[in-house]
């Protein structure tokens, strides 16, 4: 029987993907039904290529995930958030373990640097919150857990896919080797492979800033209360961006007071023609995208130590100066014109990439999967379920960007002085620039 797993965000109303109709077509047409398992590639092994290997071996799929990364993936990201909605679901359809562990806040503080609020900064208002913090290494390490060890790839880059005379697929690995599947699915990240061959033309767009991100042990910080069970949001007093800060559970796990660790984020406006100069690490190395922990130039990173110091309360500013091996990137967005072409997917950040705020990264390859596998369901046939479930991904992307736009406006470019301003006026500047859609809102009711 068929596994019910419920998607962690809604479609929007209107906006439905059973159709009886359809399956009434293939029964006319006298199409080669689906066969129960079919061959399923999966280019990329992250968080998106791990969920839909769970998934579609649960549905009794034959599947191969190549992921070019030949160790576990580390170093990616420190701390990452979702909404208990989303983790619960995660959790509730074993894909993560039921411990898995996390930390919870569920206010976060709008602060102002102010002379006479020193050292916590001045806070007129604090929204509700319902933000689940967590490794993103835990979370990539328990979805790897579920997936057995040959049917994932490591150290297996695809360099190309090809189809075939009946319409499979050929995916060659960068060791000279090839093999057919029934469907690819790329999962290959924001700078994906993927979407380059199948539609050039969607650029990613860069968003004129980066992040510069951190994380200091919870044990040496001398008093950590200001930061239990909150996400501070913390306006920049001189310049556009802002900075968030939240703990996320130890290296090993462990939730535990004092053996936590403190996860930072700062955004930081970048322009284009300075990356080439920041993006240069202290080995002189030019990469692309981000700079991993330690990697940064010494003088970049005391330049924004320095920013730190100059537009956040002395408490967040000391726990920046602080933290070694910090770590960057550059933020970029891109919008698709399509999910598909032929039978090769785009999934995860392989599709639309939006901006971190919205917290919607760990779910959309997993939401991406379970709407392909009902759409499989409902059309019996690959060609019938791909435009579909196409369609549904391309609305709910564009829901997803539209509310990264609306927060990096208020967050980055377009914040109002909370330093100055009072709890009326930031409530309602903060509830007329982002409008969280009813399914997907990091706001507590
Ligand atoms: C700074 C930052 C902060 C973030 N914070 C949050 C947050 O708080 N909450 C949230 O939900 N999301 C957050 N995100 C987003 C989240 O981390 C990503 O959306 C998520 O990692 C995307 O997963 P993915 O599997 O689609 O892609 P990725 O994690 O990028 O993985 C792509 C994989 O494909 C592999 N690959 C690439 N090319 C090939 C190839 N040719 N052959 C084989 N393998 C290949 C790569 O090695 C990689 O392992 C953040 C992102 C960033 C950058």
């Amino acid at each position: 029987m068929r596994a019910i797993h419920p998607y962690v965000f809604a479609f929007p109303p209107g906006c439905t993907h059973f159709s009886s109709a359809a399956f009434a077509i293939n029964i006319l047409t006298q199409e080669a039904p689906l066969p129960d398992s079919l061959r399923i590639g999966i280019v990329g092994g992250s968080l998106a290529g791990c969920a839909a290997a769970i998934l579609l071996l649960r549905e009794g799929h034959t599947v191969t995930v190549h992921e070019r990364s030949a160790g576990a993936l580390r170093g990616r990201g420190g701390g990452i958030g979702t909404t208990s909605t989303v983790l619960n679901a995660l959790m509730r359809n074993d894909v993560i373990d039921v411990d898995f562990p996390h930390c919870s806040t569920t206010t976060m503080p709008f602060i102002g640097k102010h002379a006479e609020h020193e050292p916590l900064g001045r806070t007129p208002w604090s929204m509700p919150l319902d933000l689940q913090t967590f490794h993103w290494s835990h979370l990539w390490l328990n979805l790897r857990t579920r997936v057995p060890s040959d049917r994932y790839r490591a150290a297996s880059p695809i360099i190309g896919a090809d189809i075939v005379s009946d319409g499979s697929v050929s995916l060659r690995t960068e060791q000279g080797e090839d093999e057919e599947f029934d469907l690819v699915l790329f999962a290959d990240g924001a700078h994906s492979f993927g979407r380059q061959i199948l539609f050039p033309e969607a650029e990613l767009r860069y968003r004129g800033y980066m992040l510069w991100r951190g994380l200091l042990p919870e044990s040496a910080i001398e008093d950590s209360s200001p930061l239990e069970g909150t996400a501070p949001r913390l306006a920049h007093l001189r310049e556009p961006g802002s900075t968030a800060m939240y703990l996320i559970p130890g290296s090993d796990g462990s939730t535990v007071p004092g053996s936590r660790l403190c996860n930072w984020a700062m955004y930081v406006p970048l322009q284009e023609k300075s990356i080439p100069r920041f993006m240069t690490g202290r080995d002189g190395r030019r990469r692309e995208g981000m700079l991993p922990p330690g990697s940064l130039h010494p003088d970049e990173e005391q330049k924004l130590k320095q920013i730190a110091q100059n537009n956040l309360p002395r408490y967040y500013a000391d726990i920046i100066g602080r933290s070694t091996d910090t770590y960057a990137h550059l933020m970029y967005t891109v919008d698709v014109p399509s999910y598909y072409r032929e039978r090769m997917c785009l999934i995860g950040d392989a599709g639309v990439v939006i901006q971190p705020f919205t917290g919607s990264g760990i779910f959309k390859g997993y939401n991406n999967v379970r709407s392909l596998i009902d759409s499989l369901h409902d059309q019996g046939s690959i060609d019938r379920a791909l435009p579909q479930w196409n369609a549904m991904q391309l609305v709910i992307g564009r829901r997803l960007l539209a509310l990264g736009d609306q927060m990096e406006k208020a967050l980055i470019w377009n914040p109002l002085n909370v330093s100055t301003a009072g709890a009326e006026a930031v409530e309602a500047w903060w509830k007329a620039s982002v409008r969280f859609p009813d399914d997907f809102t990091l706001q507590r009711s």
